[in-house]
């Protein structure tokens, strides 16, 4: 067995996605439309590199309205906020952007719509996760959080006649199947969306790692503690029995982990820039690495547009 790594094989598609762009971007066109600083509510996207890069350039990073001054310019992360946030904002007179991914805002505009027809929800996410605040937030009441198996068994709505599911965007989608199948299961009548609410850039990613790791000896995820999606990465890529690691930065990465493994797969989560996943290459290369080749896989052609105001062209 080689005790240095031979080749890295890159995950296709990887990193950024369309929401993780339009929010970067809607930070950096209002820093430059009116001046730094510009508050944003949450990390715009959970990552390290992204938000200190924002931070170089002018943005304020908080958690609490009560830290923005009256008349700022407030940025909505990419996660979403709950109809309470969105109020209060309004009411303390920032100018606001919304950076929610628009295929949160779609959940939302569902839970809202079939609220106005009766329904009850249960959420399948992750407790505590900036995404399903925002969504559960949508209503005041109604929302019940599961997050395993065990937890559909321990719901309990208050009528099963008028009931909907819905899901976090970057769940695992082999686990978020089998959560749902138990919702489906327990409650037959149950009015689930035409379409996972999993978001294709989750989806992608996931299959990527997938055909990766038959191919290698260990998967690294560029990606921050934080990243929902990131760590489904790793965990996706060790369920399949490889070893696999999530690195934030270069520096985190450890020679150890590479010893004995002839093939590296490498990728990122959908928050995580490119210019991460060339450092990281550059450092397996330091450690031995020689080839370096791109897996076949789906080319990404969504885009979302900027919210109106910061359109070029626009006052
Ligand atoms: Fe939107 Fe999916 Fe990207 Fe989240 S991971 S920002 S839901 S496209």
């Amino acid at each position: 067995m080689s005790a240095r790594p031979e080749e890295i094989i890159l995950a296709e598609p990887r990193g950024f996605c369309a929401g993780v762009d339009r929010a970067i971007d809607i930070v950096e066109h209002a820093l430059a439309k009116f001046g730094a600083p510009i508050y944003v509510r949450h990390e715009i996207v959970h990552n390290t590199y992204v938000v200190n890069d924002l931070k170089a350039k002018g943005a304020i990073f908080i958690e609490d309205l009560a830290e923005v001054p009256p008349g700022a310019t407030l940025v909505f992360s990419a996660h979403g906020v709950s109809k309470a946030v969105q109020a209060e904002a309004e009411q303390r007179g920032f100018r606001i952007f919304d950076a929610t991914c628009p295929l949160v805002t779609k959940v939302h505009v569902e839970v809202a719509k079939l609220a106005r027809e009766g329904y009850e929800f249960i959420m399948i996410g992750h407790k505590g996760h900036p995404e399903v605040e925002g969504t559960m937030g949508q209503l005041d009441r109604g929302i019940h959080l599961v997050e395993d198996v065990a937890d559909v068994a321990r719901v309990q709505p208050e009528q099963t006649e008028k009931l909907a599911v819905v899901t976090q965007t970057t769940l695992s989608v082999d686990d978020a199947a089998e959560i749902s199948a138990a919702v489906q299961a327990r409650f037959p009548l149950i009015r689930a969306p035409k379409q996972q609410d999993i978001c294709y850039a989750t989806q992608n990613r996931q299959d990527a790692v997938k055909m990766l790791s038959r191919e290698v000896d260990v998967v690294i995820v560029v990606g921050s503690p934080t990243s929902s999606n990131s760590n489904r990465l790793a965990e996706l890529a060790r369920k399949l029995g490889v070893d696999s690691y999530m690195v934030d930065s270069p520096a985190e990465l450890r020679a150890e982990w590479l010893a004995g493994k002839k093939r590296v797969g490498l990728t990122a989560g959908a928050s995580a820039p490119e210019v991460l996943v060339q450092d990281v290459v550059d450092r397996i290369r330091a450690l031995g690495a020689v080839s370096i080749r791109k897996m076949d896989g789906i080319v990404e052609t969504t885009k979302f547009p900027l919210p109106k105001g910061l359109r070029i062209g626009q006052q």
